[in-house]
């Protein structure tokens, strides 16, 4: 039985089918949130990390609860699969969490559709997720449960074990109440969530806005409030705020609150830009961009992310500042959205039109102003992109964090440059990230002005900044946002036993 379990919607290894054999490697992905969770399982207290596999019935070989998911270096760490179909998880992950909670999660509710019969299957699978995790747990373990996704585990796994120490992180938004109320499973989540012991999210905005959702669904009584930690901007931005609680009692349940926002391994990025084929991309990049200031946008596609209206803004600087045409390449890399969702279709053409649109109007011979790249790029190319950009230009309507800006801090710092990151004072990081330039996607005014202060800024003032803001990403990394949550777990349980 494990004293750490690790509720995360996938595994955190890809398994590929190659000639019948089933074969598993690391994720591909540079996001180090896996392996900074996985790192909790070094040492020699056992641990489990439960995800959904899927499993073909007509399969004739039995599936497979437990395997083992790192032999060599985690040798205490299983992996236990909830097993569904492929329509379970087409429904429970593709579809509704997509089109019901994410959505609402980022304030755009009007798009948002709410189907019961998809309630039903999520709530089964998170009732599957919850008797894995009650079968793997140690009497009193520490259950660390991700996302909204798996909100209503809490709700199960509660009565079948009150023994455990149940955690929460919340990696994506959380909006206002009178947002968050419009999702009509609103109090059943509630109550799920208030079944844990400890709840994180990434920046004291929205674990706030958490607390102000609570006060409308059951009463409330604050235990301890805060001011917020000085790494955090106070004012000036949408998503700042100057306190936050982190301790409620909810019906003589306490439960604490904390706000961690996910960091990155710097390390990982500085040993990805000293390999050869990463060096490799910088010449060549270095090449083709002679001679342009280049402005980057890197996202997945998404009406979240403000790529529509950031293209807008860019037509509107040519149009407002001709010198800057032939000098100035916006480089947009969108990542593409699955196939079948039909919003994201859309969502795309509007962008296309948009690109065809500038490049028809201001192309010149040997200089095209928008580069429009849809696809995902490895992360070795990425970096090379993030070290030739002047101004990296993260615009989202909303976002709970946004990784790209770390990186794209993480890279020039690294490499010793001086470039400017205009941040989106919606998304999450512009709580944190001292020395952006916030700008506001919703004001197209704004986003045209900011991005022009953006690529004429000073020497000295681009280094400043630079500096301030690599000095936040190396200190609020992956391993600290991970030990830091682990921590206010284990405090808000020794504070409950007191209260007790
Ligand atoms: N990313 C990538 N290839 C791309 C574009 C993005 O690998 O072509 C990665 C990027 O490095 C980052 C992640 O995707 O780690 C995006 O994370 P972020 O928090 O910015 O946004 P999310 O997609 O999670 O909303």
């Amino acid at each position: 039985k494990a004293d750490l379990v690790m509720v995360y919607h996938r595994l955190p290894y890809e398994e590929v089918i190659e000639d019948g054999k089933v074969i598993r490697r690391p994720p591909s992905s540079p996001n180090g949130i896996l392996p900074t969770l996985l790192s909790f399982f070094g040492g020699d207290q056992p641990g489990s990390w439960v995800a959904w596999s899927i499993h073909d019935p007509r399969q004739r070989e039995a599936f497979e609860v437990h395997t083992k998911v790192d032999a060599e270096n985690y040798p205490n760490l299983v992996a236990a699969r909830v097993a569904l179909s492929k329509n379970d998880v087409d429904v429970f992950y593709k579809r509704f969490s997509k089109e019901a909670f994410w959505p609402t999660l980022h304030t755009f509710w009007e798009r948002a559709v709410f189907r019961e019969e998809d309630w039903a299957v999520f709530l089964k699978v998170n009732r599957l997720f919850a008797e894995r995790t009650a079968a793997e747990a140690a009497e009193g373990a520490v259950v660390w449960l991700h996302d909204y996704n798996l909100w209503m585990v809490p709700a199960f796994l509660r009565p079948l074990r009150p023994d455990l120490n149940i955690a929460f992180f919340h990696h994506t938004y959380f909006p206002s109440a009178d947002v968050f109320n419009v999702l009509p499973w609103r109090r059943e989540i509630i109550g799920s969530l208030l079944q844990c012991d400890y709840i994180g999210f990434h920046i004291p905005r929205q674990a706030e806005n958490f607390v102000d959702v609570v006060r409308g669904v059951a009463p409330i009584e604050v235990l301890e409030e805060k001011g917020c930690a000085p790494r955090y901007l106070t004012y000036g931005c949408a998503v700042g705020l100057d306190r936050m609680t982190t301790r409620i009692s909810v019906h003589g349940r306490p439960i604490g609150l904390g706000a961690h926002p996910v960091g990155l391994d710097v390390g990982r990025v500085k040993s990805v830009i000293d390999t050869d084929d990463c060096q490799q991309q910088i010449v060549e990049l270095r090449e083709q961009l002679k001679g342009v200031r280049v402005v980057l946008s890197v996202e997945r596609l998404d009406y979240t992310k403000g790529t529509h209206a950031k293209l807008l803004a860019f037509e509107a600087l040519l149009e407002a500042h001709p010198e800057l045409i032939g000098k100035v390449t916006l480089i947009t890399i969108c990542v593409p959205a699955a196939r079948e969702m039909t919003v994201y279709a859309e969502l795309l053409s509007q962008i296309e039109q948009a690109v065809g649109r500038i490049n028809g109007q201001f192309s010149r011979v040997g200089w095209t102003p928008v580069q429009f790249f849809y696809r995902a790029v490895p992360f070795n190319e990425l970096i090379a992109y993030y070290l030739m950009a002047d101004v990296m230009w993260i615009t989202p309507l909303r976002d709970g964090l946004n990784l790209v800006a770390k990186e794209y801090v993480a890279t020039q710092g690294l490499c010793g440059g001086n470039g400017v990151l205009v941040l989106s004072e919606f998304a999450g990081a512009a709580a944190e990230l001292h020395g952006a330039l916030l700008t506001n996607p919703h004001d197209p005014h704004d986003l045209r002005d900011t991005l022009y202060i953006g690529l004429t800024l000073g020497k000295a003032e681009r280094e400043a900044r630079l500096k301030e803001l690599f000095g936040v990403v190396q200190h609020n990394d992956i391993k600290r946002w991970g030990d830091e949550f682990l921590e206010g777990v284990k405090h808000a349980r020794a504070m409950a036993l007191e209260h007790l």
